[in-house]
């Protein structure tokens, strides 16, 4: 019987406009915009895509989500519970609020270990916050399983899987034994909406409340230096050059962009 596992973060709402998103440069910390709603990781809800596909031809699996974050992650957790997963892990411990890639993806780890036998670990390629698209190889890494990157489509076969990635330039296919990491992109097509009633089925399914005490493990120290947190200025100041001909004009602009050492 398979058992995948898909990870899955919540994120502010990408359709926020840029100029309600803020940082307090000093606590490097983004500062929550008032209003704007969190959703699930995209990229993560086309990964629950792909085990939902998975089962619709093996549908004896078991697919469980695993979230670590804090309350508000209880919501995406239960938009995967309605999508189709079977269950849900809620790792939700303020010692790993800070966590950077390397903490999460070993706390994530830890949740794997403790949940036993497992086929598959499917992850977004990167989530659409901070954008580093390592914790589904780290938590490979951790594991000492393979990881098969940016995926477009994942054929399960029992000891195996193929995988048709996307590259730069086209595609290739490659195979990896199980069990695996399969990091999953939006070429994959787009994620079943949960209905009314999968909404409402949802609230029976099971979502276990882990910490880290229940993992058997100490906070993990931070591998990431945040140096600096600053929203970049892209700000654009115009001058229109003025004058009686276009040579003038040429000759004006000549100046200043020699004045200003860019020629
Ligand atoms: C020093 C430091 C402090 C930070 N402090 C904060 C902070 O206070 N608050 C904050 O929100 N972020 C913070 N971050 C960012 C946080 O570390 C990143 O979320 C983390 O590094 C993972 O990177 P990513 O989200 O870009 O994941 P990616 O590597 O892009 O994610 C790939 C996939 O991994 C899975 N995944 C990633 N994170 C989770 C998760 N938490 N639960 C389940 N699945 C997951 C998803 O499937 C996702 O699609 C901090 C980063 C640093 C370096």
């Amino acid at each position: 019987m398979p058992h995948i596992i898909c990870f899955a973060k919540q994120v502010p709402d990408p359709e926020t406009p840029a100029s309600q998103f803020k940082v307090d440069e000093a606590a490097k910390k983004v500062i929550p915009a008032p209003g704007v709603q969190q959703v699930p990781s995209q990229f993560d809800t086309i990964a629950v895509e792909a085990a939902l596909r998975i089962k619709d031809n093996h549908p004896d699996s078991t697919i469980t989500v695993v979230s670590l974050g804090p309350d508000p992650f209880r919501d995406t957790i239960k938009h995967c519970l309605a999508m189709g997963v079977d269950e849900g892990v809620h790792i939700n411990d303020p010692a790993v609020n800070d966590a950077d890639h390397w903490a999460t993806a070993e706390v994530l780890a830890a949740a794997v270990k403790k949940l036993g036998d497992y086929d598959l670990i499917l992850t977004g390629r990167q989530s659409v916050d901070w954008d580093m698209g390592v914790v589904g190889s780290t938590v490979a890494e951790i594991l000492g399983v393979p990881v098969v990157t940016i995926a477009k489509q994942i054929d399960y076969a029992g000891d195996k899987v193929t995988v048709e990635r996307v590259l730069l330039d086209g595609f290739e296919t490659v195979e990896a034994p199980t069990p695996c990491v399969v990091t999953v992109s939006n070429e994959l097509g787009e994620p079943r909406y949960p209905q009314l009633r999968q909404i409402m089925q949802a609230a029976k399914k099971e979502v276990k409340p882990w910490t880290l005490a229940d993992l058997g493990i100490s906070a993990p120290q931070n591998r990431v230096n945040l140096e600096a947190l600053y929203v970049p200025d892209t700000s654009v100041e115009t001058e229109v050059i003025e004058g009686e001909t276009a040579q003038e004009k040429a000759a004006t602009l000549a100046k200043r962009l020699s004045d200003a050492k860019l020629i």
